[in-house]
């Protein structure tokens, strides 16, 4: 009988340091590491993944939302985190727990200012985000008198870093975007810099960005998915070992004659005499329903079978007909060799952070340290 039983992500510490390394190995000695451990750490186990990190001595995390924040604290995470997406209804919340803010916008600022104040902070670190072209949140170049008066009117926060996000740092097709984002951060950064009167932290890269441009590296990088495992291309990926691997099991075998249907909707009518076994993973897990109807696929004992007919909130149905298996059989749905999320959700016109990120908190969690 196989060892798994149940529906499990396996999580690799040794390659996550393996990762971290080889991270560290891209960057000069002195550029600070920020490891961003939002979603879950990118749906693994975010103080887990935080702690091992922590003793790894990165230098700062970054979570989206303030939430992720508190659960990091509550863990015993004692490095400086950076919320990348605050909202002002939690900041008092916030500063309690010295969580440091990413402050994107005029409104943002004031509203922060306006409790940082109330709450009798002195110097309390936020870090300023700019927009370079992703026009996602940020404050454009012509805010930045604006942002200088409001800050240099008060005492209660001070400018830990600026920073920016890079909108297409995988694709070298876009390379002249991506360096026309660096040229007006560094041109942004200098005018700042002058204008607020001391040296703040810069940064911009996240993981393809720290292996696209070393130029950019800054004063400290931001990675996630690299941390997990992939480079975002085939040649990086070979540098990188994915952390998880996502197992299950089969529960049942079934024959089903040709003309019968299975699953919802019938959706799957066989053609012919075809075996299939049914898994207990769903849409509920984290395997969409755009991998239903042979779109998705599973591994047992080492050979590919499609899922058939429609992705089931708990299960999937899978094609077994030309697969020795028995009922209680291991299955891979993604590993850390040839089976990567990756390559999953490529086929789903999915990218494996997206495919990652839905591994729900019901799957079972076991780790390898
Ligand atoms: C999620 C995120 C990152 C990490 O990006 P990866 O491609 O996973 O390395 C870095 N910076 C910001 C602002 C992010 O939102």
């Amino acid at each position: 009988m196989s060892s798994t039983q149940e529906t499990t992500l396996e999580i690799d510490l040794k390659a996550l340091t393996h990762n971290y390394k080889h991270l560290k190995s891209r960057l000069q000695p002195k550029t600070k590491f920020l490891a961003v451990v939002k979603a879950f750490a990118y749906g693994s186990d975010a103080t887990e993944i935080a702690k091992h990190l922590q003793d790894l001595e990165v230098d700062y995390f970054a979570v989206a939302y303030i939430n992720e924040g508190i659960a990091l604290r509550d863990a015993g995470i004692t490095k400086p985190i950076l919320v990348l997406h605050p909202l002002p209804i939690n900041f008092k919340t916030l500063i309690e727990r010295c969580l440091e803010p990413s402050i994107y916008s005029l409104k943002i600022l004031k509203e922060f200012i306006a409790i940082a104040t109330k709450e009798k902070q002195q110097n309390y670190p936020i870090h300023i985000k700019f927009n370079t072209g992703l026009n996602r949140l940020g404050f454009n170049a012509e805010e930045i008198d604006e942002v200088i008066t409001l800050l240099k009117n008060n005492t209660a926060i001070k400018v830990t870093s600026i920073f920016s996000h890079l909108a297409a740092s995988e694709d070298l097709n876009e390379k002249e975007f991506s360096l026309n984002q660096i040229n007006q951060f560094k041109a942004i950064a200098e005018i700042f810099t002058k204008k607020i009167g001391y040296q703040p932290t810069l940064h911009m890269c996240n993981t393809s960005g720290i292996l696209n441009y070393p130029e950019a590296h800054f004063d400290m990088v931001r990675s996630g998915i690299g941390l997990y495992g992939f480079g975002n291309s085939e040649k990086e990926n070979l540098n990188f070992k994915p952390i998880s691997t996502l197992k299950s099991i089969i529960s049942q075998i079934h024959t089903i004659s040709k003309g019968e249907s299975l699953g919802y909707n019938r959706a799957f009518i066989a053609t012919q005499t075809t075996k299939t076994a049914t898994i207990p993973i769903g849409h509920a897990d984290g395997i969409g329903r755009q991998y239903g109807n042979a779109v998705g696929f599973v591994f047992i004992n080492n050979k590919k079978a499609p899922i058939v007919g429609n992705v089931c909130m708990d299960m999937i149905m899978v094609d077994v007909t030309n697969i020795d298996c028995k009922e209680g059989d291991e299955v891979i749905i993604f590993d850390a060799e040839d089976h990567t999320a990756e390559k999953l959700a490529n086929a789903a016109n999915s990218i494996s952070y997206e495919l990652l990120t839905c591994v729900s908190q019901r799957v079972k969690r076991v780790f390898h340290r």
